[in-house]
């Protein structure tokens, strides 16, 4: 920690959450409908948007929430969600050998149930031991539907007829049914006590917004019951990433679009990023971040930043990054031995190589 930080030096990260599930069941929809919605509701100037990734700060998702969350309820800052959709993003994207997921959401359509990819989906989940809840997507397809766009689901349950509630019951206990088949006890996510031991099943609808109140609600409440010690982070000791892509980008060369799960990196950082064949000591050139909308046309689509803390998406210019590979990790040095890092991110990048060949 340099001297003039004032910073506590443990702070809490926000956890970083995927969402997966079958082809068409909504995955890029919900994704869209979370995002569209914090735009809404935050503050001119409050940009959610980062390189890779999108964040729904704790103040955002309350006022999206309304009375389902009490922010006083929480200190963990938010939700971060990575904006690649899918198990394909979710196996290859790690950290430390683990998901760099710490939670997921898999969006199953109420209508076409369980489906292969769903099944994939669960296994990738149960093997990763990483904690998810049941986006039951689509409610508004349910024949007869009344939407109450953007309602939280008790709302409106209660405006809609009783065939159309037996409908939607139908579906859902289709849903918990199946995921008991697979092992995972589940029920309706205001059911259930434990999160750790059963699935909780959110209704949704990510065109109408039905149910996304309760699904960003139950989100934050599972990190914050479960997860808080491992959001505990040196927020200003040296940044821990994972590649997410590789890009060629105009004006800055190769460049790698980043999470960083760990600690802060700054624009004139040394960093270790694990390459096809070795692992590639580089200097950091710029720290990247997407300019606000309203200013692209004029200038870059990014802006420089000077430094960046967990958990975050950032794209990172620096030379000789040609080599480097999506699902790498990415360590900054800072003042510590460059071999003993270059050592991490080789040790890394084996147990990589180790899970993807036993896939
Ligand atoms: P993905 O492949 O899982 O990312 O699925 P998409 O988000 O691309 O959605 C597939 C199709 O389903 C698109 O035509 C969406 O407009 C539609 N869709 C997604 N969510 C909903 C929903 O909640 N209600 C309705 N009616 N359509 C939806």
């Amino acid at each position: 920690m340099s001297d003039t930080d004032t910073r506590d030096p443990t702070s809490l990260r926000t956890p970083i959450v995927a969402v997966l599930g079958h082809v068409d069941h909504g995955k890029t929809s919900l994704l869209d409908k979370i995002r569209g919605s914090a735009v809404i509701e935050g503050e001119a100037g409050a940009i959610t948007q980062h390189i890779g990734a999108t964040a729904v700060p704790l103040d955002i998702i309350s006022t999206i929430a309304g009375d389902l969350v009490d922010p006083d309820d929480f200190d963990l800052p938010g939700l971060l969600f990575i904006d690649t959709p899918g198990h394909h993003s979710f196996t290859t994207l790690r950290s430390r050998g683990g998901a760099l997921a710490d939670i997921a959401i898999l969006v199953v359509d109420v209508n076409d149930g369980f489906q292969p990819q769903t099944l994939e989906a669960l296994d990738i989940l149960r093997r990763s031991e990483t904690p998810f809840i049941v986006a039951a997507n689509k409610i508004d397809t349910v024949p007869g539907w009344n939407p109450n766009e953007d309602a939280p689901i008790n709302d409106t349950y209660e405006s809609q007829s009783d065939r159309v509630r037996e409908r939607l019951d139908e579906s859902l206990y289709e849903i918990i049914g199946n995921l008991s088949d697979e092992g995972f006890s589940a029920d309706l996510y205001w059911r259930v006590q434990n999160f750790q031991r059963n699935v909780g099943v959110v209704p949704v609808s990510a065109m109408t917004g039905e149910g996304v109140p309760d699904l960003l609600t139950v989100m934050m409440g599972l990190s914050q019951r479960y997860m808080k010690e491992e959001m505990e982070i040196d927020v200003a000791g040296p940044g821990v990433g994972t590649v997410l892509e590789v890009k060629e980008e105009k004006g800055f060369g190769t460049t790698i679009d980043t999470v960083l799960y760990d600690g802060t990196i700054r624009s004139d950082d040394r960093i270790v990023v694990g390459g096809q064949n070795e692992p590639i000591v580089t200097d950091v050139r710029a720290l990247l971040q997407p300019r606000p909308l309203a200013e692209i046309r004029t200038e870059s689509r990014f802006e420089k930043v000077d430094e960046v803390s967990a958990a975050t998406g950032i794209k990172v210019a620096a030379p000789e990054l040609a080599d480097a590979m999506a699902g790498a990790p990415v360590r900054v040095v800072r003042d510590r031995d460059v071999d003993e890092v270059i050592e991490e991110v080789r040790a890394e990048l084996a147990s990589i190589a180790v899970d993807t060949a036993e896939e």
